[in-house]
């Protein structure tokens, strides 16, 4: 199965996303995690997108999109794929839709986990300290935050319509939200 699943940041995607991966033998792809493996490895990717990552900004969704292909395309992903921040705007779920039905697949759960301003920022000083990331800064969390704002509401419009979107409560502890998700693909 292929999984969607999108939250303002701090809000778990990554650790939950992990937690699915090992369960049910997925590959979790993490279009930030890669961009910043792409910054920290100096390529010419990296130094384009480095200050629009560290201002809060989203990296263009051609240069996002085309990374997500090289996935979609790769047989031994083939319908076991979680997107882990992809997509964050309407237009990048629409490729999203495209390039799947090009490689003859398709999403079947989309997770939204839903989270309180307050709570992000408090998770994003504690991730601060643990993993010393540059976005993760007061004023850059709550920029990000309005980023992510300003563009999923299409988007959770656009997975509605397709019946594919469960809302996960995305303030309980690791363990509860685990659960919550594991039984909602067990239920699919
Ligand atoms: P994340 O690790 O998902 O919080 O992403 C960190 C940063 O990577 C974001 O603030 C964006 O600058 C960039 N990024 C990650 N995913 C995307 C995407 N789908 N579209 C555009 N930019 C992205």
């Amino acid at each position: 199965m292929n999984i969607v699943i999108f939250g303002p940041p701090g809000a778990g995607k990554g650790t939950q996303s992990s937690l699915i991966e090992k369960k049910y033998n997925l590959h979790q792809l993490s279009t930030g995690e890669i961009l910043r493996e792409e910054i920290k490895n100096n390529t010419i990717l990296g130094n384009q997108i480095s200050s629009i990552m560290s201002s809060g900004n989203l990296v263009s969704d051609e240069i996002v999109g085309d990374l997500i292909e090289k996935y979609v395309s790769n047989k031994d992903y083939k319908s076991r794929l979680i997107f882990d921040g992809y997509p964050r705007n309407l237009s990048q779920a629409k490729n999203l839709n495209k390039l799947l039905e090009k490689h003859d697949q398709k999403i079947d759960i989309v997770l939204k986990l839903s989270v309180k301003l307050e709570t992000i920022k408090k998770r994003i000083l504690e991730r601060k300290i643990l993993e010393k990331r540059d976005d993760d800064s007061e004023e850059i969390a709550i920029k990000r935050f309005q980023t992510y704002e300003n563009n999923i509401k299409p988007v959770i419009d656009f997975y509605k319509q397709s019946n594919l979107l469960e809302v996960v409560d995305g303030e309980a502890t690791i363990s509860e939200i685990s659960d919550e998700i594991s039984g909602l693909i067990e239920s699919i």
